[in-house]
């Protein structure tokens, strides 16, 4: 308390001397305070006005970021986050994904491959059942798609969706994810030309690369900002550890900006 008195008192000697440099004297340099400490204190009002503003947030940096590679989305475009797995169906990982994400009342993406769509349609069938959104993830997870023909692309990319409606008749495949990112013009001109928005993300907490439980959690709270597009896995190897953070993870999420999901 006895700090805070001095801490104001000086502020307003400060102003005092303001004053004199203005021309206005308000007491000579070598007489003590005019006021007594209690008036000093009911002072400090009248200093408040002066102090600037809190900052506003920058809008800039953020706009800029909802654009990934390419004009790819990489943002929500809203406060929530969306989740996002990779490579399945898996028919012992995204079951049990599935589950999870029924009791935590969230929907997510499922990017699939064609390849794995083709051995477990069934899952696809659940996956849009419980209101989830598909995401074409080519056929056979071909990071060097950006290598072949255009013509080769668009066949990867219609064969994959062709397998998804057929497993699904009529689902709508409103997105596409280019293995590893390694998106080029004409990937996404040939998604964009099928009807899929390129989909990238925001949050890799590197899942597929024997990342523990604990340190998946970690990555994303860290990584994660209003809007960010979250990147995990539900196939292409032992995802015990992705199923073992995901409690965590959506509830984190979910409490801190919300869960939307992708259309
Ligand atoms: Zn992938």
């Amino acid at each position: 308390m006895r700090s805070r008195t001095a801490v104001v008192a000086g502020l307003v000697l400060v102003l005092l001397s303001a004053g004199c440099a203005n021309g206005k004297p308000t007491s000579s340099s070598s007489s003590p305070l005019p006021y007594p400490p209690i008036p000093l204190v009911s002072a400090t009002p009248s200093v408040a006005p002066t102090t600037p503003p809190p900052a506003k947030p920058a809008r800039k940096p953020a706009a800029r970021a909802r654009i990934g590679p390419l004009n790819t989305q990489r943002m929500t475009g809203v406060r929530a986050v969306a989740l996002t797995f990779d490579d399945g169906p898996h028919p012992r990982w995204t079951p049990k994904l599935l589950d999870q994400l029924r009791q935590a009342k969230v929907k997510a993406t499922f990017c699939v491959l064609g390849v794995r769509v083709k051995s477990y349609p069934a899952l696809v069938r659940r996956i849009v059942r419980e209101g989830h959104t598909l995401c074409n993830h080519s056929w056979r997870h071909d990071l060097d798609l950006g290598s072949r023909s255009t013509g080769q692309i668009r066949a990867d990319l219609r064969r994959t969706n062709q397998e998804i409606q057929r497993a699904v008749p009529g689902v709508r495949i409103p997105y596409y994810r280019q293995p590893g990112g390694r998106w080029t013009p004409a990937i996404v001109q040939v998604s964009r030309e099928l009807g899929m928005k390129p989909l990238h993300w925001d949050v890799d907490p590197a899942d597929w690369d024997d990342t523990s439980t604990p340190e998946i959690s970690k990555r994303v709270a860290q990584q994660a900002r209003p809007g960010s597009i979250v990147l995990l896995h539900d196939g292409g190897g032992d995802r015990s550890r992705t199923l073992g953070a995901c409690p965590t993870v959506i509830s984190s999420l979910k409490r801190k900006y919300g869960i939307t999901r992708l259309r």
